[in-house]
């Protein structure tokens, strides 16, 4: 049997991971364990601000990203295009997550190579936590990676995580006030409320997303082109304030309803203020998560 075992933690930026984290430093602290945060080069300013207040608290993490890997000289935009080209000019989408393997599996799996040739088997710990339906949409590698899941195995529910944070003298990262997720500025699983917040917080990411999109291949004469935000709605669409006004009100609707829903239900929970941007994807009637790969998000 391998004894050579190498613990790992992937950090997104995300709550359940971060405070995973921590609480593997409280409970476990004899426990040897590699953090690393996969920076796509499209993170939002706030997240890279939260990964540094956790290296604060937990000890280094290894920085992986897909540069060394693809050979593309530069960042940002010259990447993207290069990455686009690679796809078929397609922009990816829920149907084609190839900014999933490109920018976040493939640099993670050129890491873990290096441990596995070097005879370690690998434990990779996720926030998968106990409160959380069985879950599909994880994109795996082909490796002897065993998965582990301690907020599971221990019954660590979503109310826990906003503790573990404080108790660690953090509080959930800053775009959360904003946003319900951490990943790529231009990632295709956020609402329309929160591609309005982007443009508002950020509005030079906003910028570089419109850009991505114009080079999108999809063709009109055989369908409606494809955006970010589904088909034939271009981000510029944004642009219009009686359209943001109409989102917004919609938007405004759906929260009225879930806070109806859960004084009906008593489901409150006096440590998450009622409706926060944590709670977006039940808002919206939609899995933790919205499909989004654990990878993403967690
Ligand atoms: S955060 Fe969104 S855009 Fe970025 S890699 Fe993940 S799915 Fe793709």
């Amino acid at each position: 049997m391998n004894d050579k075992v190498k613990h790992v933690l992937g950090l997104s930026g995300g709550k359940d991971s971060s405070a995973l984290a921590l609480y593997m430093k409280e409970t476990r602290p004899g426990l040897e364990i590699e953090y690393f945060f996969t920076d796509t080069g499209y993170e939002l300013p706030e997240t890279n601000d939260f990964i540094d207040k956790l290296e604060a608290k937990l000890g280094y993490i290894h920085r992986l990203n897909s540069r060394s890997l693809s050979g593309i000289e530069g960042r940002g935009e010259v990447e993207f295009s290069s990455f686009l080209k690679k796809n078929g000019n397609y922009l990816p989408s829920q149907r084609d997550r190839w900014c999933t393997v490109e920018l976040k599996l493939k640099p993670f799996e050129k890491w873990v190579d290096g441990f596995i040739a070097q005879g370690y088997s690998i434990k990779n710990y996720v926030g998968i936590r106990a409160d959380e339906p069985h879950r599909t949409g994880f994109m795996t590698i082909e490796k002897p990676i065993e998965t582990v899941m301690p907020f599971r195995d221990d019954g660590i529910v979503k109310s826990d995580i906003i503790n573990i944070l404080r108790r660690n003298g953090l509080d959930l990262p800053e775009y959360y006030k904003w946003r319900s997720r951490s990943g790529c500025s231009f990632c295709f699983y956020q609402q329309k409320i929160e591609w309005i917040k982007l443009m508002e917080h950020h509005p030079d990411l906003f910028e570089q997303a419109k850009k991505f999109e114009k080079g999108d291949a999809s063709n009109s004469t055989v369908g409606e082109r494809f955006y970010w935000m589904g088909k034939g709605e271009p981000l510029e669409t944004l642009e219009d304030p009686e359209r943001r006004a109409q989102i917004i009100e919609n938007h405004q609707k759906k929260i009225e309803r879930f806070n109806k829903k859960k004084r009906r239900n008593a489901l409150h929970d006096p440590n998450i203020i009622a409706c926060t941007m944590t709670e977006l994807d039940e808002v919206y009637d939609l899995a933790e998560g919205g499909g989004a790969c654990i990878t993403c998000y967690k």
